[in-house]
């Protein structure tokens, strides 16, 4: 059997483990390093090869998104990542860090429990990185920092082990003072602070796909001089063998991020304003695959032979082929022809995709980007808004 046939395979049984699923966006400002952090994890995963992450930027699926250089719609892609000799199911949805897109990145967020969020080193907290907090924040997804680009710190800036470490401090502080100010005033989350010490502050390089974070150094035995030292060296081959930034950052999501069953009682709440009492929310805060059917729609793409495919998190029941699905905002519904998960830029047919997944539908003719798909007619998720830009000023 290929190895590919075999992910998919593995991504179909834990499919069924909800505790061991995570559905993460990962989220930046343009060019801080998105798509290649996403590659190293898809070649990690062993998606693409190891050579070509980072060149081959699978995630920029639409040609004009590779002649323009920035990502404007959101592919999604499953992985496992094993991590404390248990498998663990990651879906990735990807989201566009251009200031035109806010929208779609409020979407995406809907369907995630965390999210992965990419600061350049050099450059700091800048606007978006406000903006994808914020999104992340109001969507109740829990937010965890990986700081890219440390290589320049290095190499280009010439800087030692204590300026590295004042600049690193400050760019956690800037963001957790951007977490603080939006969390404060809600009252169904604690304190969504990001930190080195639990281990939710991740540093490397995604161009050298090297990575460390607290935890990863207690395992590996390296520390940031030696991290200076073999970067100096320019021995990044070595660096990448040693303290690989896929296992860095894969467990990181495995460790901090919620999965569907911690989440969704706490996110249905906050994302879905039809009546708490009912046993559709109970379904749905429960992450029951016997349920109803509950699928948000974050995007729809086209395959050249499938048509249109309607991509979403599945909030409740499970999704097959054949069923008659009512589409939010329209009269009558529409029959699923074949259910799927997004591998890489493609999709794998499944049998079916239960409660707490992201899954990839056709058929749905009537569904759009923002749409509620679902077995009973219910009130869909609110509407979607897009959030100006609100501007920061850098300490
Ligand atoms: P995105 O817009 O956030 O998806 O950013 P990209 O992944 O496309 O990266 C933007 C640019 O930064 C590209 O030229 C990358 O090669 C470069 N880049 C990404 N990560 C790193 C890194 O860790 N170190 C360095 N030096 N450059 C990087």
């Amino acid at each position: 059997m290929g190895r590919r046939k075999k992910i998919v395979q593995e991504c179909e049984r834990l499919m069924d483990e909800p505790e061991n699923i995570r559905n993460i966006a990962i989220a930046a400002h343009v060019d801080h390093g998105k798509t290649t952090l996403t590659d190293n994890l898809l070649a990690g995963a062993g998606m693409i090869s190891d050579e070509t992450a980072g060149e081959q930027l699978a995630m920029d699926t639409e040609e004009d998104e590779q002649e323009r250089g920035i990502t404007i719609d959101a592919a999604n892609v499953s992985m496992t990542h094993e991590y404390e000799d248990t498998n663990h199911l990651i879906n990735l949805i990807d989201t566009p860090g251009h200031v035109d897109f806010g929208g779609d990145v409020t979407r995406a967020m809907r369907a995630v429990d965390g999210a992965l969020v990419v600061v350049d080193a050099v450059e700091g907290a800048m606007p978006q990185t406000e903006t994808v907090l914020r999104q992340a924040l109001r969507e109740g997804v829990k937010p965890a920092l990986f700081i890219n680009k440390v290589d320049r710190l290095i190499s280009e800036l010439e800087e030692g082990p204590k300026e590295m470490q004042e600049r690193l401090t400050a760019v956690i502080r800037d963001v957790n003072d951007l977490i603080r100010g939006m969390t404060e005033e809600m009252d169904d989350i604690d304190d969504w602070t990001v930190s080195v010490e639990d281990g939710t502050v991740g540093f490397g390089s995604a161009l050298y796909k090297w990575g460390v974070s607290m935890p990863s150094m207690q395992r590996t035995g390296m520390d940031f001089g030696d991290i200076i030292d073999l970067e100096q060296a320019d021995k990044r081959q070595e660096l990448h063998e040693r303290t690989p930034l896929a296992d860095v950052v894969l467990d990181m999501v495995c460790e901090h991020f919620p999965n569907p069953i911690d989440a969704q009682p706490m996110r249905i709440p906050r994302v879905w304003r039809g009546d708490d009492e009912s046993e559709l929310a109970e379904t749905m805060r429960l992450v029951d695959e016997d349920g109803e059917v509950v699928l948000m729609v974050t995007d729809i793409g086209v395959d050249p032979h499938a048509g249109e495919i309607a991509a979403g998190r599945v909030f409740s029941g499970t999704l097959e082929k054949g069923q008659e699905l009512y589409v939010s905002g329209t009269a009558g519904t529409n029959r699923i022809q074949s259910v799927g998960i997004y591998m890489g830029g493609e999709r794998e047919e499944v049998e079916e995709v239960p409660a707490g997944n992201i899954a990839a539908v056709t058929g749905l003719k009537d569904a759009i980007a923002g749409s509620t798909v679902s077995s009973v007619e219910m009130t869909p998720f609110e509407s979607i808004e897009h959030i100006s830009e609100p501007v920061i000023t850098k300490s």
